[in-house]
């Protein structure tokens, strides 16, 4: 059995050890049991310690039949080692964890919404309480009535007491199953369930609990929270972020969502304004084609490359000059910008020409998909500097 000092004293980030296994793992890496540690293995929602055996970095750490296996980057030379804690990281997960005893413990008090499941991971941090919703009203006494425990900054501790005697503490939480000996950690007057992870010594540590957000699950409401130094960096970015948009909108912050709102109900306006303006310029465009268009005996024959206009309105400038009289249109659009060309050939039908076959053509030499009728084709592909040359090829085909 390894001595967990971290039972003892969460706080202790250095210790010396002596080896008692050493063995190779795949990819040079080894795993090593120390007769003591400080190294907390992953358990109970709570991510493993990081750190170093002798300056040689601790990547992970487990626990097997209660002996803690370090898997270190490379073989710690000596029989004892100095082990040191990546003391950052151990801090944060003592917050976040002793930060969701709390948090666990109100929603219980408070909505009879118990805790059925802990993630303590890199980004988020999240509790499963088994609760059908929760309101923003609810969740911000929730949130006032944690903090109000950090700030009376309540002693936490931990004590192992024997099976029996569990019946006299206000467990929270009964254990999975039945234990001769058992560790419980109490928040004084707050909270009380067995748990075998690290903690801060005082709810004071712990720092600001904010709960970000909640989402319905299965019968349960899943609560994503921060505490301590995750709530400033949360706030920090959040504060960041509220004072640019108060800068850009030269409005207070209070006032930012109105601004935004206000901001796009003027996008809305103007989006809808230059819809109306492009089917006015495409009309006026398909009037221009046709009158300008040459004849080839009694049809008109409307060639042209459009800049920059989608599909879509490639295929309604085609329709509108259809809709003038009898026609052939053959039209294209592309740039080098976008890379990408498109065509639409289109024809009175009965007229003698074949706009499927005439765009296949086309393709050919430009490289593209696309196909259609003997009076309606469409198609494109990849940019080409052919385009130009590709259109006039396909006109001097129709006059043929
Ligand atoms: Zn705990």
């Amino acid at each position: 059995m390894t001595e967990k000092l971290y039972y003892t004293n969460p706080y202790q980030k250095e210790f010396t050890a002596k080896v008692q296994d050493l063995h190779s793992l795949p990819d040079g890496k080894f795993g090593v049991v120390l007769d003591r540690t400080a190294f907390y293995p992953e358990g109970g929602g709570q991510p493993y310690d990081t750190g170093w055996l002798n300056d040689i970095p601790v990547l992970a750490v487990s626990e097997d039949n209660g002996l803690i296996v370090h898997v270190t980057a490379a073989r710690p030379n000596g029989e004892t080692v100095l082990g040191r804690l990546d003391w950052a990281r151990r801090f944060d997960h003592m917050q976040q964890h002793s930060g969701e005893h709390i948090l666990s413990a109100v929603f219980s008090d408070l909505f009879g919404g118990e805790n059925v499941g802990f993630h303590l991971g890199d980004e988020a941090v999240y509790i499963d309480v088994t609760m059908g919703a929760l309101t923003g009203e609810q969740a911000a006494t929730a949130e006032s009535a944690a903090n109000a425990f950090v700030f009376a900054n309540l002693p936490v501790k931990s004590e192992f007491v024997t099976g029996g005697d569990l019946a006299s503490f206000p467990l929270r939480k009964q254990p999975a199953k039945d234990y001769a000996k058992i560790r419980l950690v109490s928040v004084t007057g707050v909270d009380c369930c067995p748990c075998g992870g690290t903690h801060v010594a005082a709810s004071g540590e712990i720092g600001l609990i904010k709960l970000r957000s909640w989402e319905r699950k299965a019968g349960i409401v899943r609560v994503d929270f921060v505490c301590g130094g995750r709530a400033l960096e949360d706030y920090r970015l959040n504060s960041a972020v509220t004072r640019d948009l108060s800068v850009r909108f030269s409005v207070p912050v209070e006032e930012v969502p109105a601004a935004v709102e206000r901001q796009l109900g003027k996008t809305e306006t103007l989006s809808r304004q230059l819809q109306a303006a492009k089917r006015e310029l495409a009309g006026h465009q398909a009037g221009e084609l046709y009158e300008k268009a040459d004849m080839l005996s009694d049809l008109k024959l409307a060639v042209s490359v459009i800049p920059d206009a989608t599909a879509a309105e490639l295929a309604d400038l085609a329709r509108a000059v259809l809709a003038r009289g009898r026609a052939v249109v053959l039209l294209a659009t592309g740039s080098a910008e976008l890379g990408k060309a498109h065509f639409v050939f289109a024809c009175t039908p009965g007229t003698p020409a074949d706009m499927g076959k005439l765009l296949k053509q086309t393709l050919a030499v430009m490289g593209g998909n696309g196909g259609g009728t003997a009076s309606w084709a469409q198609g494109g592909g990849n940019w080409s500097d052919k385009l130009e040359d590709a259109l006039r090829a396909a006109r001097a085909d129709v006059c043929k």
